[in-house]
């Protein structure tokens, strides 16, 4: 095969491929790389160097994760990840500017990088059979807080000062690891303890986009304002997503 140095195109879907087979990443050439339904577990990092690609397929596969390295492929139109056991997806995806299609459905995917709300051109990203959009009764469950959890969320709320004379480091750098409640009309602050939410939010009117929000409490998720990426995001004027159909379901 690596005679066929100009090849551009080649199917080796429905296969019993078990790993992508080395000597694919020598033909610098391809356009089109489809691989699915196979039994490959795993996506080699220098998969960069085909940098040629605009079509991807992945697809019916056993891959857990991606390397992040594909971000590197920066012609890619077409990227066919769906009916394999991804938890996570990279964020460098949203380097991917040219990218149209991303197909992501039956996987395991709990959340998804903001960044793919830099890609512009993306037109169609399919996202049924996530848990991220199946089932948001489990992202509710909330173990109660430990008391010093409690007592941490006292203490940071009331900001008592100078409180770095008067307690062990561990407990100040303990208060100093609160994270802000990302709901805007709470105030609030957690530390081990949260709430995993997803929320679909408007997209500049036209789509809704699921975005993991981390909450103190249950019953912060009650009556939080919709948020308004056209006016919330500080990057206001760059948002111009011309994409056209998010499928959930
Ligand atoms: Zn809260």
């Amino acid at each position: 095969m690596q005679l066929l140095s100009n090849m551009e195109h080649l199917y080796l879907s429905g296969n019993r491929l078990e790993y992508l087979p080395p000597v694919i990443l020598t033909l610098r050439k391809l356009k089109t790389l489809h691989l699915g339904g196979n039994f490959i577990d795993s996506c080699p990092s220098n998969i960069s160097v085909l940098t040629s690609l605009t079509v991807l397929y992945l697809g019916g596969n056993r891959l857990r994760e991606i390397p992040a390295s594909i971000g590197c492929l920066y012609q890619l139109e077409n990227l066919g990840l769906c009916d394999n056991v991804l938890e996570t997806i990279p964020s460098t995806l949203g380097d991917l500017h040219y990218l149209e299609t991303l197909s992501l459905h039956n996987n395991k995917l709990r959340t998804l990088p903001t960044d793919i709300l830099n890609l512009r051109r993306l037109q169609q990203l399919s996202l049924r059979n996530n848990p991220l959009v199946h089932s948001f009764v489990h992202n509710m469950d909330l173990a109660p807080p430990s008391l010093k959890e409690l007592s941490g969320r006292s203490v940071r709320l009331q900001r008592t000062p100078n409180l770095e004379e008067v307690l062990p480091t561990d407990l100040v750098e303990y208060l100093n690891s609160a994270c802000q409640c990302v709901n805007p009309e709470c105030n609030g602050v957690y530390f081990d303890a949260r709430v995993e939410h997803v929320k679909f939010v408007d997209f500049c009117g036209k789509y809704r986009v699921p975005l993991m929000q981390f909450l103190c409490s249950p019953r912060c998720s009650a009556g939080i304002p919709s948020v308004d990426y056209e006016t919330s995001s500080e990057s206001e004027e760059e948002i111009e997503p011309i994409m056209r159909r998010v499928l959930l379901g």
